[in-house]
């Protein structure tokens, strides 16, 4: 048996699920937890050089409720992609998470999702939904698959 290990890193605006991500994935389990923080959150962090180093794979992940955190989709790829590259000098795979698709009022249309999925070079999108485990060792497998094919 080989065994790797692989850094995927998980990006978005706050409050999109990120957290809840890794622990449903890493426990299976998901805890509601309400956080205290209103505003100030909902926005495009630059990340440091050194948080992306040696990453093989990304997630940018977005609430399909919010339409602003889908948009700063497109700042959160362009710094990935500034500040990663793979050895063979291509990008690293990432892959685009409409999480909360679980919630009834949508923001973002899929076809404008599938749009911006084609134009900035993620490997696809899928629809997450952390609170009810739809897709979430899917998305994860896809993008480990990706990365280990390179
Ligand atoms: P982060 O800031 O991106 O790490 O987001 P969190 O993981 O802290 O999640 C923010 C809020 O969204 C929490 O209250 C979660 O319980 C909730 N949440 C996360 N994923 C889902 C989901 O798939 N559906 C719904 N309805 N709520 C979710």
């Amino acid at each position: 048996m080989t065994e790797y290990l692989l850094k995927i890193l998980i990006v978005g605006d706050g409050n999109v699920g990120k957290s809840s991500f890794v622990h449903r994935y890493v426990s299976g389990q998901f805890n509601k937890t309400y956080k205290m923080t209103v505003g100030g959150q909902e926005r495009f962090i630059s990340m440091t050089r050194l948080y992306y180093k040696g990453a093989m794979g990304c997630i940018v992940m977005f609430d399909v409720t919010n339409s602003t955190s889908f948009q700063n989709c497109h700042y959160w790829k362009q710094d990935l992609d500034n500040k990663t590259m793979l050895p063979n000098g291509r990008p690293i795979p990432c892959i685009l998470l409409a999480n909360k698709c679980d919630l009834s009022q949508w923001a973002v249309k899929a076809e404008s999702i599938e749009k911006f999925c084609k134009a900035n070079g993620f490997l696809t999108w899928m629809e997450t939904s952390v609170k009810d485990n739809k897709n979430v060792g899917e998305a994860m497998r896809r993008l480990v698959e990706e990365a280990l094919s390179l």
